[in-house]
């Protein structure tokens, strides 16, 4: 069957612009109306993986979220916004990225995540009991508000990383002790995605995060947004669009393997901006060995075939990298962050989260030499 991904031509965040987009994107499934029913409550779930200004690049636009807000309202259903940032509470990271205003300019409740509640899930392939937000039990429909985004762990970030804020706080923490494997990592992903199991994912490529992202990379106009109701589907465009081999990331690969997408060759791409293609630049991590080595070599070796995160000389000591590695292999000493590198698990929340881009990533021989052979042999 195909499956089909809309992409709208949006170059600013000018309201008018951005009402026009979301509503193409819609209409090539019969506007909202058509996948939401009159006094439904309907999740709108946004990126707000940290409280940051939104000419960051690093949340979903606040004009995006408003358009999406009052489709939802003529459809004559009940929108509310959610999120479960990785730092801070959702409340003050919502009044940085500007959406708690829209929410009270809107009238829409926002809901903080701050209780989680098991859920079992036995047709998962690597998860079968998940602790997810509570809230998300109090609502009839999830929407997937992502951002185009780099990712130095997953390589991309769009509407099916999303989820993951649906795992409250510090539980995110031991889904990275538990998967230190980007497959695996990848499999728990399309898992959540199959529980929650948004009706529409939308993603904000206005202005996406390109090189170090999630948090720490660089703002990128793309100029477009994206939307379907296979968040797969709409990933594995946007990857493309992004010039990055797209069925080669994990989550894609994991996703084709299961059967949930067929794949790029069976996506028709439809709206005004159906042909654009915008190169990013990819993060520094496992990057071009994606492919070219067997998956069993990359798992076995993923200490020595990964870039290490390092501290530079600008770290402040604000200990927040401490605080949030998830197998406690950080410290503080004499001010600056110290890395026992025997307890890294290579998850990179230390370069996504730490707040004076002051943890870069640098490859070990190992991994030099792997990548010197690869073009050697090309
Ligand atoms: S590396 Fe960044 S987050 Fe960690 S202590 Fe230094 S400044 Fe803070
Ligand atoms: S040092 Fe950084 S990359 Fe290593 S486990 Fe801790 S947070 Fe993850």
């Amino acid at each position: 069957m195909t499956e089909k991904v809309a992409l709208a031509v949006c170059e600013t965040y000018w309201y008018a612009e951005v009402e026009k987009a979301v509503a193409e994107l819609f209409a090539v499934w019969g506007g909202v109306s058509a996948l939401v029913s009159p006094g439904e409550t309907v999740l709108l779930k946004p990126n707000i993986v940290e409280g940051l200004p939104p000419e960051r690049a690093v949340t979903t636009h606040p004009e995006i979220v408003r358009a999406v807000i009052r489709q939802v309202k003529q459809a004559g259903a009940k929108p509310v916004v959610g999120e479960s940032p990785g730092v801070s509470g959702t409340r003050k990271a919502a009044e940085r990225c500007g959406i708690w205003a829209v929410c009270q300019e809107e009238g829409v409740e926002l809901l903080l995540f701050e209780e989680a509640t098991p859920v079992a899930f036995p047709d998962g392939k690597m998860i079968k009991k998940f602790s997810l937000a509570k809230d998300l039990y109090s609502v009839d429909k999830v929407i997937s508000l992502a951002k185009m985004k780099t990712h130095t762990f997953m390589d991309i970030t769009g509407g099916v990383k999303n989820l993951f804020g649906f795992i409250v706080g510090a539980d995110k923490a031991q889904f990275h002790l538990r998967l230190k494997c980007r497959s695996e990592f990848a499999a728990m992903l399309v898992d959540l995605n199959q529980l929650v199991a948004p009706i529409f994912y939308l993603v904000d490529g206005v202005v996406g995060m390109e090189g170090n992202g999630p948090r720490n990379g660089i703002p990128k106009q793309a100029g477009l947004l994206l939307g379907g109701t296979n968040g797969f589907a709409v990933d594995l465009v946007m990857a493309d669009v992004m010039g990055f081999p797209a069925e080669k990331l994990p989550v894609a690969a994991e996703a084709i393997r299961q059967g949930v997408t067929a794949g790029l060759s069976a996506i028709e791409r439809t709206g005004s901006a159906r042909n654009v293609k915008v190169p990013f630049v990819r993060p520094r991590n496992l990057e071009s060995l994606d492919g070219r080595l067997p998956s069993w070599f990359v798992s076995f070796g993923q200490q020595q075939l990964t870039a290490r995160p390092a501290i530079e000389s600008n770290c402040v000591g604000c200990s927040r990298c401490v605080r949030h590695c998830p197998p406690q292999a950080m410290v503080i000493k004499e001010g600056k962050a110290v890395i026992d590198y025997s307890r890294c698990i290579r998850c990179y929340c230390c370069q996504e989260l730490c707040p004076h881009n002051a943890v870069s990533l640098r490859e070990g021989f190992i991994l030099r030499g792997v990548r010197r052979g690869i073009r050697w042999l090309r």
